[in-house]
């Protein structure tokens, strides 16, 4: 990839000499005792037991470390934290939202495995934070392997008196359950989350009333992504400085790129925000694969609007410089797509994956889903016709802020702007269509 609007700029540092924090290189590091000897739940330690820190204080170091989270809308973390109202005689709970469904993410996934009691100790300091009662890590099902090792070392911590009544001997106390998905994405939806936790559908509710004020059982409540909590125990350690210095200026800390797709050597990567997309494909995964050439990127899960190669040219992972090139930052779950992907075919599987998992609540979605499918797929099967391009993106303007949660967003997007940049693909096919070619189609592409 070369840039074309001069010599493109990392925002990530050194990031050839980057030492990983989320993902250290530390055999067994998933177990407790390992965990203890690299330093695990010192930082715990240091603001339970020394009282170094006030709960505030927490928060005002996770406000000042700029961290955002990590789930995919990027939302400042510790501004989240302040909206929990002062306790009261009422419980107050935190979720660490486990829930990863989305097309192209498997970031926390590593976390769990390698690092889970990273996101333990972030756990524990978050609650003390917020005065939370108990936390409820809402993993998704299908990650069996892990929730089943992850119960055994959670087992451990109540048995070391690092979770539970009187953390440490202090009068600090909160509970930790490992609560198991059953296979909705949109469980993952925060407010789902509460109403699946509660044993009910799981339905978005509207908001406001946001979790901090109406949650769990109409408790206040947090929710906050595995990632976003496991950086906590590093802003306590390193400094809220040292997170807000590592990396983008205004989206800073270390994050893992979750790269799949068409390169040469795929995988989760800890690095700082800000690392220029050309350095993730060219140098960290070894370029594209078989020598292929770059086409597009979809840069942080399926629900990003997908970048043209020239699209990408000097442009860093972070939410700013992402937000000028047209997309989002997301989850940092990158697929890469080379020069052979038919980007119809990739829609169609993509419409196909919310068609299938709108959960139905509002007609918008639940309808406009089916439809973006049904379309998407006659397309690519050679019987479309050029009005339904145009059909297509009026449809995605009636889902599109007219639901109860973000989903059909998230559904219209890929459509929106894989048609919008990728348009001459979409017209070949209904011009080879079987059906006659409907006249005065407006042809836009970016
Ligand atoms: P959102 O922007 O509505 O909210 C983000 C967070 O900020 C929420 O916790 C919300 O409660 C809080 N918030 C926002 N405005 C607030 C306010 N005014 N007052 C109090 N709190 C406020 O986004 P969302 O619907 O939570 O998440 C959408 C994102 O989720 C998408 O961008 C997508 O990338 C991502 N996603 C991730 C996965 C995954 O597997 N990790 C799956 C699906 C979607």
């Amino acid at each position: 990839m070369e840039a074309t609007n001069g010599s493109p700029q990392s925002k990530a540092g050194d990031w050839r000499n980057y030492e990983r924090v989320l993902l250290p290189p530390v055999r067994d590091l998933h177990k407790l005792e390992v965990y203890k000897n690299e330093g695990g739940y010192d930082r715990l330690r240091k603001v339970l037991e020394e009282k170094a820190i006030e709960p505030g204080d927490v928060t005002n170091a996770v406000k000042e470390s700029g961290l955002r989270g990590r789930g995919g809308a990027g939302f400042s973390t510790g501004m989240k934290w302040s909206f929990m109202p002062e306790p009261d005689d009422r419980p107050r709970y935190l979720a660490c939202n486990a829930d990863e469904s989305e097309p192209g993410t498997f970031k926390d996934r590593q976390l769990m495995e390698y690092n889970p009691h990273l996101m333990f100790e972030g756990i524990l300091i978050a609650g003390y934070a917020m005065s939370i009662d108990a936390c409820y890590v809402y993993v998704r099902g299908e990650y069996a392997d892990w929730i089943q090792h992850m119960e055994k070392e959670l087992e451990k911590l109540y048995d070391q008196n690092l979770v539970g009544d009187n953390i440490m001997g202090t009068d600090f106390s909160m509970d930790i359950v490992i609560h198991k998905g059953a296979g909705a994405y949109i469980c993952g939806e925060e407010t789902s989350l509460l109403n699946s936790l509660e044993g009910k559908r799981g339905y978005p509710r509207y908001k406001p009333p946001f979790p901090a004020q109406v949650g769990a059982w109409s408790k206040p409540t947090t929710i906050n992504n595995v990632e976003t909590l496991a950086c906590v125990p590093l802003i306590i350690e390193k400094g809220a400085d040292w997170f807000a210095n590592t990396g983008a200026e205004k989206h800073p800390g270390p994050v893992l790129y979750g790269i799949s797709g068409h390169v040469n050597r795929p995988g989760v990567y800890e690095y700082p925000t800000g690392m220029l997309i050309s350095d993730l494909i060219d140098e960290v995964c070894g370029g594209m694969r078989n020598g292929k050439k770059f086409k597009a990127l979809v840069p942080g899960g399926s629900s990003t609007p997908p970048l043209r190669a020239d699209q990408c040219d000097g442009v860093t992972m972070d939410a700013e410089s992402l937000r000028e090139a047209g997309s989002m930052m997301g989850t940092a779950g990158m697929l890469v797509l080379d020069e052979d992907t038919d980007m119809v075919s990739y829609l169609r599987r993509v419409t196909h994956f919310y068609s299938h998992e709108s959960c139905g609540q509002c007609t918008p979605c639940r309808e406009g889903t089916g439809w973006l499918e049904n379309i998407v797929t006659r397309i690519d099967e050679g019987e479309g016709q050029m009005r339904d391009l145009d059909l297509l993106l009026d449809l995605c303007g009636q889902m599109e802020g007219r639901t109860i949660c973000a989903f059909a967003d998230a559904a219209a997007w890929p459509v929106q702007y894989t048609l919008k940049r990728f348009r001459e693909e979409f017209e070949a096919k209904c011009k080879a269509s079987v059906h006659p070619v409907s006249a005065d189609v407006s042809s836009g592409t970016e």
